[in-house]
């Protein structure tokens, strides 16, 4: 089979189909497939979009076995694979076992009833006896509820700073994302203040990237106010609330880098319920990850709901392996 006709599966009658391409999705369509199931997987974008959308050149903070699916080695020289390492190395998985793929094609809603479902996309129908719900939780920015929080220079999403040479830019966030475009920033001749809410920069901030960042601070390189909050976005400036009172911060490009949450519009039209706990956790079974809708599991970081430090690549991808060998003891039963 060559690429092309990987990535232009026809709507057909599958035994599982998986929402999502990221590297937890991609997992459990290479676990069924290889315990004899037929497999599609669907994304309303590209392959692994999510890691697409990272930052240019970012460095994962994981080393690249703890990365690895499918039992496939992941060959790099780095000691922590950059996202170039990574997209290449899904890439390469998902055509060596001929995954059937449908790109660019977007989930909007699940029919049917156990056993028999149909999956509801933007182009057609795809029926199948299981569904595995993989859309973790890029997709959905933490949004400023402020004036000016949708202009256009103000992004949810930060891509590298060389745009941004001689400009003023104003970061908002503290945890890793927000440390690292700081950085990288400053670094590239930006004049960068950085907005946190809280006392301090996260203690959640990676060993490696904390120190250089309160260090950058210190010497004045990069502007830091704590416990202040956003009030309003201009073209030009955001207004802050800072415990000496309010202040006017120049801003060309404003990062607004403060997380993001699952699709919760899109697991309701799947079905899928949530709990009423602090993490708004996908109704669903620990041990089997199935859902409360019977044979619709859910697998990788949006098993985490609003936590969505609690799954990662590293310890989502186990998800796989488990959700495929229920799939098959129904099937075997
Ligand atoms: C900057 C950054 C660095 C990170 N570094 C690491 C690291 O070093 N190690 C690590 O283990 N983890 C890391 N993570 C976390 C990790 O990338 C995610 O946990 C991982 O992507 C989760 O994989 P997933 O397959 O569950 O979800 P995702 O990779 O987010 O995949 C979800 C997919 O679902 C698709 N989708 C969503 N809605 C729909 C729809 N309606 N229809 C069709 N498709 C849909 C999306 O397009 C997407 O491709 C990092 C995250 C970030 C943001």
């Amino acid at each position: 089979m060559t690429e092309s006709t990987i990535f232009t599966a026809p709507a057909a009658a599958f035994d599982a189909v998986v929402i999502g391409a990221g590297p937890v999705g991609l997992a459990c369509a290479l676990e069924a497939r290889r315990r004899g199931l037929r497999v599609c997987v669907i994304d309303k974008g590209a392959l692994v979009n999510s890691l697409v959308g990272y930052p240019t050149n970012m460095e994962f903070f994981s080393t690249p076995e703890l990365l690895e699916i499918g039992g496939y080695p992941f060959p790099t020289n780095h000691y922590k694979p950059l996202r170039e390492d990574a997209l290449d190395y899904y890439r390469r998985v998902a055509t060596s076992e001929n995954l059937t793929l449908r790109l660019y094609e977007r989930v909007l809603a699940l029919e049917g009833t156990p056993g028999a479902y149909a999956v509801v996309t933007e182009k057609g129908r795809l029926t199948a006896r299981y569904v595995i719900v993989a859309t973790g939780f890029f997709d959905v920015p933490n949004r400023l509820e402020v004036p000016g929080a949708d202009l256009p220079h103000v992004s949810y999403y930060y891509k590298e700073p060389y745009a941004h040479v001689g400009r003023s830019v104003v970061v908002i966030g503290a945890k890793n994302s927000a440390a690292k475009a700081a950085l990288q920033l400053v670094r590239a001749g930006a004049q960068v203040t950085l907005v946190v809410r809280g006392a301090a920069i996260s203690e959640s901030v990676k060993y490696w990237i904390r120190p250089d960042l309160i260090n950058r601070i210190a010497e004045g390189r990069i502007r830091a106010l704590f416990t202040t909050t956003v009030v309003a976005i201009s073209a030009e400036s955001v207004q802050v609330l800072t415990p000496e009172g309010p202040q006017t911060l120049p801003a060309d490009f404003v990062y607004a880098l403060t997380g993001y949450r699952p699709d919760y519009s899109l697991l309701a039209a799947l079905g899928i319920t949530f709990q009423q706990d602090v993490a708004r956790t996908p109704s669903h079974n620990p041990e089997t990850f199935e859902t409360n809708r019977a044979g619709v599991y859910v697998a990788g970081t949006v098993c985490g709901g609003l936590n969505t430090s609690r799954w990662f690549i590293e310890n989502g991808r186990h998800h796989a392996a488990v959700i495929a060998a229920q799939l098959t003891a129904v099937t075997a039963a």
